[in-house]
């Protein structure tokens, strides 16, 4: 099945073999958001397809943050930075996790919405899904509901998806 975002993606997404380090084949989706049509495609189906089932959208450090901006603003709904460690002020929550190459630390603020806020995640690759694993551990720990994921691209070989539970995924392209 394709829509007006997956063929954007198809048509200008950029693959650099070896790149950050040998074996990885890094996808490049700024082509996509710096095409003004392909980036408000990309945002109204992470909109419309989880429609009506989150209150906030969490966007993971850094390009998750271009997604969730916009899809928060399009959606009427709260945005949530979910933040790589060390950079958030006061009370945070922690959760180390591991990534296609090297491993890291995500955090996120206490007390930024109502318990049991419906929240929405969003990144622009699942790979290995350490990353949004991570982040819904701390959407959980926070008293928030994942109530979603929405990525631009999955990796399919990588497997991430079934690190993510119950939770309904969409890809807007999976390869
Ligand atoms: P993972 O935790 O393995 O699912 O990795 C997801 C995170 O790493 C996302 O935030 C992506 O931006 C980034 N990432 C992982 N693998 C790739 C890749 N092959 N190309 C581009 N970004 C990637």
């Amino acid at each position: 099945m394709t829509s007006p975002a997956a063929d954007y993606v198809h048509s200008l997404l950029a693959s650099y073999p070896d790149f950050p380090k040998a074996g990885i084949v890094f996808q490049d989706l700024n082509p996509v958001f710096a095409n003004a049509r392909a980036f408000r495609s990309l945002v109204d189906e992470l909109a419309g397809r989880h429609a009506g089932q989150f209150d906030a959208v969490a966007g993971i450090e850094a390009r998750g943050f271009l997604l969730a901006a916009a899809v928060g603003y399009a959606a009427d709904a709260a945005v949530l930075a979910v933040r790589k460690g060390g950079k958030l002020p006061g009370t945070v929550l922690t959760e180390e996790y591991d990534l296609e190459y090297g491993s890291a630390r995500l955090e996120l603020e206490v007390g930024q919405l109502p318990p049991g806020s419906r929240v929405l995640v969003l990144d622009d690759v699942l790979a290995t899904g350490g990353t949004i694993a991570a982040t819904s551990r701390l959407i959980e720990r926070a008293g928030y509901e994942l109530t979603g994921v929405g990525v631009v691209l999955e990796l399919t070989a990588l497997q991430g998806r079934s690190r993510l539970g119950a939770v309904p995924v969409h890809a807007i392209v999976a390869v």
